[in-house]
């Protein structure tokens, strides 16, 4: 299976990388929502974060630690963020190949809007 990030991990597709190890990779979001937009993406295709494993567990907590190593480095870490997994379509996942927003460097509001 291949997906719109798998292209872009594997560099055939263009992007704004700015971390790659052996599990995941992030670049910055082409439609960014705050000054900081970067998506973390596991390697591998897991479609949704409802497709994980237990064998996933090094990387569901890879994925974490890069996004806070990430916060650190593009400076919004001392201010705060958010980390966003959306989940199939009520959770308004659009891509499905698993990813977490990593968003800040501006105050973010209320999570969701209520109804
Ligand atoms: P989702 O709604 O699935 O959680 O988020 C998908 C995200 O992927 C959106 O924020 C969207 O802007 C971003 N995106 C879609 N296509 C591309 C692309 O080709 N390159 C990059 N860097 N981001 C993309």
């Amino acid at each position: 299976m291949t997906t719109l990030f798998a292209r872009i991990i594997r560099g055939e597709l263009p992007s704004d990388m700015v971390y790659q190890d052996e599990l995941v990779t992030a670049f910055r979001d082409i439609n960014p929502a705050a000054p900081v937009h970067i998506l973390i993406v596991p390697n591998k295709v897991i479609p949704t974060i409802d497709d994980l494993t237990d064998e996933d567990q090094l990387l569901a907590g890879r994925m974490m630690l890069v996004a806070k190593k990430l916060a650190r480095m593009e400076g919004i870490a001392e201010d705060g963020y958010r980390l966003i997994i959306n989940c199939k379509k009520h959770g308004g996942q659009e891509i499905y190949h698993l990813h977490m927003h990593l968003i800040g460097g501006r105050p973010l509001g209320p999570m969701i809007l209520r109804w």
